[in-house]
Parts: structure tokens; sequence; C-alpha cells
């Protein structure tokens, strides 16, 4: 390869792995699998080793992924979190303890193996053994405060146990991972399934994306999990105490100064640790510890992509030290994800409960990573076109996050002239109608909102325990419904006559008064249950009882103009952002939705509208605050649920509508901001005062 061609190559993947960062850590939406980023990250690695002519400081591999987003407060870490540097091959696993031999000059390195979740990392600060921050890798200097969302994880303490053997230090970063169990993703995607909604990949997305939710209140529906592994920050310092220690270890335990003991420490302290970690002398060893580890691996709580091989000495972690990106002393052994070769006999489109179109790959039966896979998502239109899939292909799928499988490419050694490139169906496939695309959409949609499929999904939401919460009306019951034509819109619901019911099927007279009774009583339903049944596009039920809160009134919701949410720029409705608010004024601005909350309130709906909590200090009522650094004696979060007991909000960015920016130590841009802007800056002994406390 010439040097201008390796530049032009290098120029090109640097896009595509750019490309691929900002959808995996910032969107938590990829759309190749990691081997495949692997393949490209490390075709660029290789080319910039061949050339280093053209390595520079911005190039993808020389720097952590970026997960930081707008919104959040970023916190600068102590310590940086670094990355680690990852390989799939046996070869170059043992060519890392090499390395390693040659420095230290002794073969014998003692090493602990661990499991590599495949959750998101996570910094979790500790002092005098309370939980006080929680911050997420960003790009390795600082990351996004997450405080709020990880203290609704209940295995997360919010302070330590300390005790004579296992002295909790002063100040400590405690570096572990986020992650959803497989039994949360589940149940997370059944409910969205029976909502008709797009459904998630994989549970580090999903685990990724949630706590990334700006709404706490959201993220404390989904059950998130952590596990704790490493250290960063410690004071006084954690390794020199350690080792320090001129006593020997408590009897059975590691030797202190050493990863293992750090693992026992950890659990001593009350904090989730990996299920098993294996100490191993000599490469040898490690490698055998990789594989017991693979075999164990799936009876784990959390998703494993990998074993992390690391030094088990803390000082001669020190010595081998780190380059940018990533720790000399330790080194990720990626396990390939299990693939198998079928053929896809047919592909189906489902129609979700906003009339999305998912094409799904119907395939010849195939043995899986341990499960028989007949399925497998195909996302969208633009996802088969750009991977050329076609009934009759041979296509190789691949347990994507070891969860849903996909299909990865074609096999087109294999590919029949008779495989005809794939038209998606220009009509929905349950009512016919011509489907549409709309602007900045990738999904297909049937825009025929009577279109059966539709009804049944809207209905079965409508009456769903998150909604009206109606018992007894089943997928079956509501099959037989909309299929007799009774009911084709939500308020028919509440217009079903007995004596038609009683000729149904199954029906007995005591179900039927029971099904009859359960719907009356649901007209008294609160309102945000109503909201979040209407089936607006991205209202969940947080953002439902923001807005109950706020409108108190579902007419007067229907009728908000976008100025009603959205003022200067800035949102008016805390939790509601812009994309919400579009969609709430473009579900209500169709007028058949507009009359549906007429013939709703017409048939006797009378939602329970929220008690109006008084604002109980005038100075704070209205008033915007934004935190940032660290307070004396105030976490974030104590200031946060102060200033909105008395009756303030607390947004997450400086503009010109913050009426206090509320600044502690180490305060960063907000400040500059704050005093470009002209915001009073206040510190927690005005905040006090202001409190009167
Ligand atoms: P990484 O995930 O390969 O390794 C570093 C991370 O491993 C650490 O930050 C830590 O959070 C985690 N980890 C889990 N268990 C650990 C343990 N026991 N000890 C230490 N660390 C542990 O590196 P990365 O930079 O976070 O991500 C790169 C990887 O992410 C890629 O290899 C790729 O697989 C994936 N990725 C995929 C895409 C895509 O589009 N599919 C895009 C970007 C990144």
């Amino acid at each position: 390869m010439t040097s201008a061609e390796a530049k032009k190559r290098i120029t090109a993947l640097r896009l595509q792995v750019a490309g691929h960062d900002e959808l995996y850590y910032r969107k938590a939406k990829p759309v190749v699998s990691d081997f495949e980023y692997d393949k490209l990250k490390r075709e660029l690695a290789d080319l910039e080793k061949e050339f280093p002519q053209f390595v520079g400081k911005d190039s993808p591999t020389e720097k952590v992924g970026d997960d930081r987003l707008e919104g959040f407060v970023t916190y600068r870490h102590r310590q940086p979190m670094q990355s680690l540097d990852n390989t799939y091959s046996e070869e170059e696993l043992r060519e890392f303890h090499q390395r390693l031999v040659k420095l230290f000059e002794r073969e014998d390195l003692a090493y602990v193996v661990e499991p590599k979740i495949d959750g998101l990392a996570v910094s979790v600060t500790y002092e005098l053994g309370k939980l006080v921050r929680a911050v997420t890798r960003g790009n390795g200097v600082e990351g996004d405060d997450i405080t709020v969302n990880a203290r609704t994880i209940y295995s997360l303490p919010a302070e330590l146990k300390s005790s004579k053997k296992y002295p909790v230090p002063e100040v400590i970063e405690i570096r572990g991972e986020i992650f959803m169990t497989l039994a949360e993703f589940q149940r997370i995607n059944k409910e969205r399934e029976e909502e008709g909604e797009a459904l998630y990949a994989n549970p580090r997305n999903l685990a990724a994306g949630t706590i990334k939710q700006l709404d706490p209140k959201e993220v404390a529906q989904r059950k998130m999990e952590i596990v704790l592994y490493g250290v960063g920050f410690c004071e006084p310092d954690f390794l020199a105490k350690s080792m320090g220690s001129t006593g020997s270890p408590p009897a059975g335990s590691a030797p202190a100064g050493t990863q293992t003991h750090f693992h026992e420490l950890v659990k001593h302290w009350g904090l989730p640790t990996v299920e098993r970690y294996f100490p191993a002398k000599g490469i040898d060893a490690v490698w055998k510890a990789v594989q017991e580890l693979d075999n164990l691996r799936h009876s784990f709580a959390y998703g494993t992509d990998g074993a992390v091989v690391k030094l088990d000495d803390f000082r001669l972690q020190r010595d081998a030290g780190s380059t940018a990106k990533a720790p000399r002393w330790a080194i990720a052994y990626k396990f390939a994800a299990e693939r198998a070769e079928t053929k896809i006999n047919a592909i189906s489109v489902q129609v979700g409960r906003t009339g999305v179109l998912t094409p799904v790959a119907e395939l010849e039966p195939v043995l899986l990573a341990g499960s028989t896979v007949s399925r497998a998502t195909l996302h969208n239109k633009d996802e088969i076109a750009r991977k050329d899939i076609r009934v009759g292909d041979f296509v190789l799928v691949e347990k994507a996050g070891e969860v849903i499988p996909a299909v990865v490419e074609v096999n087109l050694k294999r590919r029949t002239p008779a495989c005809k490139p794939y038209e998606f169906p220009g009509k929905c496939p349950v009512c016919g109608t011509a489907v549409i695309q709309l602007e900045e959409e990738v999904a297909m949609r049937c825009p025929n909102v009577n279109c059966p499929a539709q009804v049944r999904r809207r209905l079965g939401h409508f009456v769903s325990k998150a909604c009206l919460d109606i018992d007894g009306l089943g997928t079956a019951m509501i099959d037989e419904l909309v299929d007799k034509g009774w009911v084709k819109e939500l308020p028919d619901i509440f217009k079903l006559r007995r004596e038609d019911l009683l000729t149904l099927g199954k029906s007995v007279e005591k179900s039927t008064d029971n099904l009859l009774a359960a719907i009356e009583s649901s007209k008294r339903c609160e309102l945000w249950r109503l909201i979040h049944g209407l089936g607006i596009p991205h209202v969940g039920v947080a953002a439902a009882k923001d807005l109950a809160t706020h409108f108190r009134d579902i007419e007067k919701l229907a009728d908000a103009k976008m100025e009603d949410f959205i003022a200067n720029k800035a949102t008016v409705i805390s939790g509601i952002g812009e994309t919400m608010a579009a969609a709430i004024t473009g579900f209500f601005s169709e007028s058949r939705n507009r009359k549906m909350v007429t013939a709703l309130l017409a048939v006797g709906v009378a939602p329970l509208v929220p008690v109006k909590v008084a604002p109980t200090s005038s100075v704070f009522a209205g008033k915007t605050f934004v935190l940032t650094g660290t307070l004396p004696t105030l976490t974030r979060d104590e200031a946060a649920a102060k200033i909105e007991a008395a009756g303030g909000k607390v947004s997450g960015s400086v503009s010109k509508k913050t009426s206090y920016v509320l600044a502690g130590e180490e305060a960063g841009s907000k400040l500059d901001k704050a005093k470009e802007l002209g915001v009073p800056i206040i510190n927690e002994k005005d905040f006090r005062k202001m409190l009167g406390s």
C-alpha cells in the first residue's frame, strides 16, 4: 500500500469508527456487531502502526470512547478511567505476557482472571463511607454525573460497611459496571412487544440508554444492577496503606496490595462483586482460567463478552504503567460471539401499535449458543437493503449480546439466482393501506389508524397495568372485540353491552359482570394513566405523570401548543424535552386523536387529578437552579431535593433563564457560563440562608 492509499484508508476508517463510537457510546444504538467494530479498529491500528506519520491525537485508536451527553453535569475523575487493550487471539494473549516477562525479567508472574462484564463503566465515589457520586467513564478524564440515577440501583449501598479488619478509606473511587439482568431485559422487551414498540437489541445497550435518562423516575422503573471490581483514586493512598501494612493479611485472605485482596475488600464493604475470579500464575494457568470462565460465564447474572487478565500485584501494575488509553498490565481476551449459518425461508412484517412495520427473518431452525433459533430481527427496511438480505439466502446469525439473534451477513457464495432483492411491502400486510416513511425516521409505518393490527395493540396498551389497568381484557378477548367490530376506537370500550359480551365464546355471567365493573371503575383512573394510555409516541409513565401534574386536565394537554412546552429554547415542564413536546403536539394535531379525547370524556371517563402541592417557600417558587462542583456538606441530590421541596426547579444547564447557579468546589464550565451570562452565583452558605436553615 502506498502512503497516499494508506492515508486515504486511515481517514475513511477513522470516520467509520468515530461514527460507530457515537452510535454506541452516546446513543447506545450500535448498527454493527462488536466483532465487526473491533475488526475495523484493528485494521486502523495496524495501518497506523505501519504509517506512524498519520497517527494523531484525535485518532479513535488513541482515545477512550466518549459517552458524555448534553443535559448531564460533567465531573472530572480524580484518577482517569481507562479502556483495555483487547484481543480475540490466544497468541496475542501470550504476547502480552511475554512483554511483561521481558519487563520484569521473570516468568512466574501472578495474574487474576476476571469476567469482562458487558455493561457500562462507572466510577462510584464514597467519602467517609457514604456514596457521594457516580460518574460514567466519559472521555476517561471526565464523565457524566449520574448520581441521581445510580441511587435508584437497589444493590448499590448508600453506605459502606467498615470494620477493623476491613476499614473503608476516607475517599475512594471504585470502578465497576452497571448492567441489566437478562430477566429484566426480557421483561422490558415483552412489555415493548405488547405495546407494539421496537425491541431493544441487548441488555448492554438498554442499560447504557437507561442510565442516561434525564428522568430518574424512568430509571427507577427499570431494575439496574451494579458490580464493582476496580480501584481508582484513594485517600489515604489505598495502595501505600495495604502494602505498608506489616502484619500479614487475615488468615485465608489474599496478600494486601493485590487485585485479589481488593476483591475481598469490596465484598466486605458490602458491595456487589464479580461472581468468580481466578488467581493464575504464568500464562498457561491464565489460558486455562480463561477457558474455565468461558464455560461458566453463561450462569452469571450479567452478560460477559470476555475475560480480563490483570497483573495481581499493584506494585507491578504501577511499574508496568499505561498508554494514554489503556494499562499495560491488563488485557481483555474477548470471546467471539457464537454464530451459525442458516437459511431465510421468509421475511414477515409485523405491525406495531403506532403502525411501525418491523421485518422479521423466518429462519430454518438452527442451534445457536444453546438454544434453537427460528426467527431473527431485521430491524427495518434500511438494514435489509444495507446487508442486501434476500429470501432464500444463507445468512450468518449471531446472538448479539447473547440474547436476540441478529443477521450478521449473507453468505454470497451460497446465493442462487432465485434469490431476488427483497422489496419491502408498499402496503400494510394487515389492512392493505399504502405504507409511508416519516421524515427523519428509518421506520416504515402503516398510516391507517383503524388498521386492526394497530387497534389491537392500542387497545392492549390502553387497558394494560401501566395504563387503565382493566382486569379481564386479555389478548384473546381483545382480538374478539376487534374482530367483531365492537371496538374500533378506545372509547368504544366503555360502550360494550352486557348482552353482546355474553354471546362471546367462553363468556359467563360472572366474568362478564366483573369485566364491566372493571371497565366502569377505570373511568375514575388517575389522569396520568389516561395520558399514558393514549399511546402518544415517546410518552412513558414518568412523562405522563409530569404532564398530569402540570396540566391537570386532559383537554388542556390536548390543546397545548409547542410554546407551552418549550419557551425561549428552554423546557417549561421538567422532563419534557423538545422531542416529546413535538410528539405530543403532533399527536393532538391529528383531529381523530383530539376527537378521541372528547369522546372519552363524553362516555364518562373522569380522571382523577393529582393533588396540588403548594410551594412552601416563595423565595424558591418558580426559580430554576443549576448545581455545579462539590458543596461542602450537601451532596447534589440533597441540594436538589431541598430546592424541589421548596418549590424550585433544578436544571442541568445554565441559560439566561437560570435564576441561580449553586456552585461548590471544582466547579467547571457551568460556573464560567453563569459569569458570562450574569446569572447570580451562590454558595452553600447563601443557599442555606435562602432556605432559612
Ligand atoms: P472494552 O469494553 O473493550 O474494555 C474496557 C472496559 O471494560 C472498561 O472500561 C470496563 O468498563 C470494562 N470491564 C468490564 N469488566 C471489567 C473487569 N473485570 N475489569 C476491568 N474492566 C472491565 O473497551 P471500551 O473502550 O469500553 O469499548 C470498546 C469495545 O466496545 C469494543 O471492543 C467494542 O466491542 C465495543 N464497541 C462497539 C461498537 C459497535 O458499534 N458495535 C462501537 C464502539 C465500541
